[in-house]
């Protein structure tokens, strides 16, 4: 087994069921594995995502959320936690922005995980879900400045969730990245937590793809498989920047 950087807590925020799975579940799962603890926050709980006859966004709620659980205990996750906002309404509103300060002061993730708001299409045949840009804008704005900020949202001290500055954010990228985590021992947990989300899968098989994706993503390290993240270090991290070269897999 290769050494990898493993953190003590990590907490993935996104837009909707299945988010975590097709972005960076692999590199959680292999945390998860290492010991660490890891928490899902969804900001939807993608009510609006299943499209059948006598659908309603109340069965589709529960539908998504016990998919979404069954992939998180897939990965090893310690916990789910669904903050319903409206799916394909989200906005990085500040009453989202204190939520999510909530969930970070209470956790206390080193590493904070989330998409990237910049991303408006790949290529010439997708726009990024204006939700993925709501969720990722808004854990970003929680992540820093204001969870580590004492005099913002104070009023969370009462519930007794003090302010704490995560050490790294860990931005998913689709086509290029700074840090590339391979999760060759993790594919197949990434394939079956995906296979989870039945109600989006349908009759599609995901494991050709995201072997395709994954490997494309593999190509300047050894490794078969990867996930890429742009990595923001907030805390400085000695330690960590010594053995930087043993932890993550390097470009060549
Ligand atoms: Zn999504």
């Amino acid at each position: 087994m290769s050494k990898i950087y493993i953190p003590e807590s990590a907490m993935a925020i996104v837009a909707h069921p299945d988010d975590i799975e097709f972005s960076c579940v692999g590199t959680l799962a292999r945390w998860a594995k290492g010991g660490a603890r890891t928490s899902y926050v969804l900001c939807t709980s993608g009510e609006v995502g299943i499209s059948a006859e006598g659908m309603t966004k109340e069965k589709a709620t529960k539908i998504r959320e016990a998919e979404q659980q069954k992939a998180a205990e897939i990965a090893g996750a310690e916990e789910v936690i669904f903050l319903r906002e409206p799916d394909g309404l989200l906005q990085p509103t500040l009453e989202l922005r204190k939520k999510l300060v909530r969930e970070i002061r209470r956790f206390r993730p080193e590493v904070v995980i989330t998409g990237d708001p910049t991303i408006i299409w790949t290529g010439n045949e997708y726009i990024n879900h204006p939700d993925h840009r709501a969720a990722a804008a808004a854990a970003l704005d929680a992540t820093f400045p204001a969870a580590g900020q004492p005099n913002l949202f104070e009023e969370l001290e009462d519930e007794g969730y003090s302010a704490f500055k995560p050490r790294k954010v860990f931005v998913t990228t689709w086509t290029d990245g700074d840090i590339i985590m391979s999760i060759d021992e993790s594919i197949d947990t990434k394939i079956k937590a995906l296979r989870a989300h039945v109600s989006q899968m349908k009759d599609w098989d995901p494991e050709p793809r995201i072997r395709e994706w994954a490997s494309s993503r593999a190509k300047r390290v050894e490794a078969t498989y990867a996930e890429t993240f742009r990595v923001i270090t907030l805390v400085k991290d000695e330690d960590w920047e010594k053995t930087r070269g043993e932890v993550m897999a390097k470009k060549t």
